[in-house]
């Protein structure tokens, strides 16, 4: 097995059980590891530190999957490893309709893995080297363990590339899922919102539908009751369905996609919505703008826009590109009306996401105080050796 030896000064992470080595960080190579081959970590006076997968194209050299020497990273590994993430979901698996995330990645200490589940079909994601040449043994494990209907991939992810993988989708077991309605997951001690949302396993954004806003939904729904709202960058229209549940008295959802916009109109349906609603095609940063221009206003705005920092370099254009939709979005929000803004971009963290929006607030002239602060849901949870996996926040806030 190739042996990784990190430069002085470079074990401390480490040993904190952070999973990511970079190329920085690595002052040799003894061996010559294939692409997705188990390696072992040593500090420079030789001790060993850990073991993981090597990627022969990333900057992200190595994912650590173990801290223990006596631990093979075999199949039986990734078996167990599998068997505990999903044993943690345990309480929403009861309900066969739940949509759940099962796997996420170097949270559930399975980089490069993400399972979910809709119904009785799985999807996955293989977004490393390590996973994609282990493709048949996690299918295995799934079907072992869960007995699902059909097993279908969706490993079009852009972050690929990196790992120098074309997009892998299709079916790897099973039945080919149909188009069909789900429930996403609510809150432990919650009852079930008895919401459906339609998902189309390999023709809807992500894996289906934005499972990692799941509970936020009905959050935010609970501040929209009698409301006019507006769902900017709504997508199937999560927040739209949970506010008009709560009694919205009615809806204008936003989004590029017409193809978007036709599923949540055909989620509203699919849960007998009566509450009148606008169907908006265009890009948010004009359609807000125009708005303005109008004088037009809403009881509460919900903006979820798409990532805008896909690297440390776009930081600056992306909290430019957050300021302004929220700044738009401030002009249009009668007194006393509700903000729900989210940012799904790691790299920009809570605290700079806050004064993104205390500066829009600013320039805006408006008195904004946040009520609620989010995040994703708990079925992709943050692990505490690993923080660049709490990705999403969002702050509901009442605005003056
Ligand atoms: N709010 C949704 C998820 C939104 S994902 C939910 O809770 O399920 C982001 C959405 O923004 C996508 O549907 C995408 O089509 C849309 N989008 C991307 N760029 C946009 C733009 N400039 N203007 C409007 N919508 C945009």
């Amino acid at each position: 097995m190739a042996t990784i030896i990190v430069r002085p000064g470079r074990e401390r992470p480490i040993l904190q059980r952070h999973p990511w080595v970079f190329s920085g960080a690595i002052a040799r190579v003894s061996g010559n590891p294939a692409p997705g081959e188990v390696v072992e970590v040593c500090a420079h006076d030789g001790s060993w530190l850990a073991r993981g997968f090597w990627s022969s194209s990333s900057q992200l050299r190595v994912r650590l999957a173990t801290w223990d020497a006596n631990q093979p990273l075999d199949e039986t590994w990734l078996r167990d490893t599998i068997t505990r993430a999903v044993s943690g979901r345990e309480q929403w698996l009861i309900n066969p309709a739940i949509a759940c995330r099962l796997v996420f990645s170097e949270s559930d200490g399975l980089p490069g893995l993400i399972v979910d589940r809709y119904g009785c079909y799985l999807v996955i994601q293989l977004l490393t080297q390590a996973m994609a040449t282990r493709v048949d043994q996690v299918v295995a494990a799934l079907v072992d363990l869960l007995a699902p209907r059909g097993i279908y991939e969706r490993s079009d992810a852009d972050v690929r590339e990196k790992e120098d993988l074309l997009p892998a989708v299709g079916l790897r077991w099973g039945e080919m899922p149909p188009r069909m309605p789900v429930t996403p997951i609510t809150a432990l001690g919650q009852p079930a919102s008895g919401i459906r949302m339609f998902a189309d396993l390999p023709a809807g954004q992500k894996t289906g539908i934005y499972l990692d806003q799941a509970i936020n939904h009905a959050r935010v729904g609970a501040y929209c009751t009698d409301a006019d709202i507006l769902d900017c960058f709504s997508y199937a229209g999560g927040f739209a369905l949970a506010a008009a549940r709560a009694g919205a008295r009615r809806l204008t959802l936003l989004d590029a996609s017409a193809d978007a916009l036709t599923l949540a109109g055909e989620n509203l349906r699919l849960n007998n919505i009566t509450t009148p609603a606008e169907f908006v095609e265009g890009d948010a940063f004009h359609i807000l703008r125009r708005y303005r221009s109008e004088q037009r206003q809403f009881d509460a705005i919900i903006l979820d826009p798409p990532k805008f920092a896909y690297q440390q370099a776009h930081l600056e254009r992306a909290t430019r590109g957050y300021k302004d939709i929220n700044l738009q979005a401030l002009h249009l929000i009668r007194p006393g009306g509700i903000l729900a803004t989210f940012s799904c971009s790691g790299l920009v963290s809570a605290d700079l996401f806050q004064k993104v929006i205390f500066s829009a607030a600013v320039d805006a002239r408006r008195d904004v105080q946040i009520l609620e602060r989010l995040t994703q849901a708990p079925d992709h949870p943050v692990l505490l050796s690993f923080p660049e996996s709490e990705y999403l926040k969002g702050f509901i806030c009442r605005v003056w």
